[in-house]
């Protein structure tokens, strides 16, 4: 890496002290996203680049509104593929957008604009993947490598920085950043990336449907979301897993590293405990045989109750409950009784004896 120390560029000192940040999920791409010369990028102009460097300090600075403490970027990239240090490693940016975007990864540039200068060079996109690595290396940055317009309203980091580095942010000779670009499946990454089918069902990295939206919900309800910056959504994304897996540790799992067992890809007894049913078994299996009515009776326990109330559950007749929510047991109680009731009222063919008691119809209809 060809690095330009503040030194080096002729920085101005910083004008507030700078946030110390400990380490990130991983970077994010940034352009000027004003006109920058085209002439910047001519292979005898660099001696220019660390004068525009200065300038793009100055105007940070400059900025009232934002009352910038520096220039906002962790690290800035000149046409020439030099790596000039902004604020540097284990220092928050301030150009992500907000606070929580601004702590969740660094920020580094391009010297590349929404006009004149649009396309970068190879030789930048080199010092970009350089950059990145310095960030890893030195700044305990983790594997995402996003554009400034992931989780936040902007054109940045323009068109074609953002579809290199939707393709990997790889280096021109098709490697990428040492631990992978953490966006696309290739490339070694510590965070796992396998899928596992949960009764017919896939989670995991890359899996979607509306299952994988209701985990994210689930996640989110219980307080496991601050990997989300967007979504939850229909599809698994890296933030699913890393929210899963602090569901996972807050269990008592251990181990967050691929396939251990708070890897963030779910197995059916988190999974059940995490929505209090298990999504898929009764839309693909058959329903099971009815037990009979004298595995309900009111203040007696039965193994068929707790399938019930996980019916139940899953269909959302649970408002009555002891003060403490619907949970699934044995026992059928005055509440089994009042939602089995509630149920049998939703049903046309079931309305006319809600008396709560499952018979054979109540019970295929709500396992159904
Ligand atoms: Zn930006
Ligand atoms: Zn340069």
């Amino acid at each position: 890496m060809q690095l330009v120390t503040r030194a080096q560029w002729g920085a101005q000192p910083s004008r507030y002290e700078l946030v110390y940040i400990a380490s990130t999920q991983g970077v994010k791409i940034h352009y000027e996203g004003s006109y920058v010369p085209k002439s910047l990028a001519d292979p005898d102009a660099h001696d220019a680049c660390a004068g525009h460097m200065r300038d793009i300090q100055a105007a940070h600075l400059a900025n009232t509104a934002e009352d910038y403490s520096d220039i906002a970027y962790n690290a800035v990239v000149c046409p020439h593929g030099a790596v000039f240090e902004g604020r540097g490693v284990h220092r928050r940016t301030a150009a992500n957008g907000n606070q929580t975007l601004n702590t969740a990864h660094y920020a580094v540039c391009a010297m590349v604009g929404s006009s004149g200068l649009v396309q970068p060079t190879d030789a930048q996109l080199n010092g970009l993947v350089d950059a990145i690595e310095w960030m890893r290396s030195g700044g305990d940055a983790g594997s995402e490598v996003r554009g400034h317009r992931d989780g936040y309203a902007t054109a940045c980091p323009g068109d074609a920085l953002y579809a290199w580095v939707q393709a990997g942010a790889r280096r021109p000779d098709g490697t990428g950043p040492i631990g992978g670009s953490g966006d696309g499946t290739s490339g070694g990454t510590e965070i796992a990336r396998y899928q596992v089918t949960i009764n017919g069902l896939t989670y995991g990295y890359g899996a979607s449907g509306d299952h994988v939206t209701k985990v994210g919900q689930a996640l989110v309800a219980k307080g496991f979301g601050r990997h989300y910056e967007v979504g939850p959504g229909p599809t698994w994304s890296d933030a699913d897993t890393r929210n899963y897996s602090d569901y996972q540790v807050s269990l008592g799992y251990s181990g967050t590293a691929a396939h251990q067992d708070a890897d963030g890809v779910p197995g059916a007894v988190t999974l059940e405990q995490l929505l209090g049913y298990l999504p898929g078994s009764t839309s693909t299996t058959a329903v099971p045989p009815f037990p009979g009515r004298s595995a309900f009776v009111l203040g007696k326990s039965n193994p068929a109750v707790v399938r019930l109330d996980r019916a139940l559950i899953r269909k959302g007749f649970t408002r009555h409950h002891d003060g403490n929510g619907y949970q699934a047991g044995p026992k059928f109680t005055q509440y089994t009784r009042k939602n089995v009731a509630d149920f049998q009222r939703s049903v046309k063919a079931l309305a006319g004896d809600p008396d709560g008691y499952p018979g054979p119809e109540t019970w295929r209809r709500l396992l159904s």
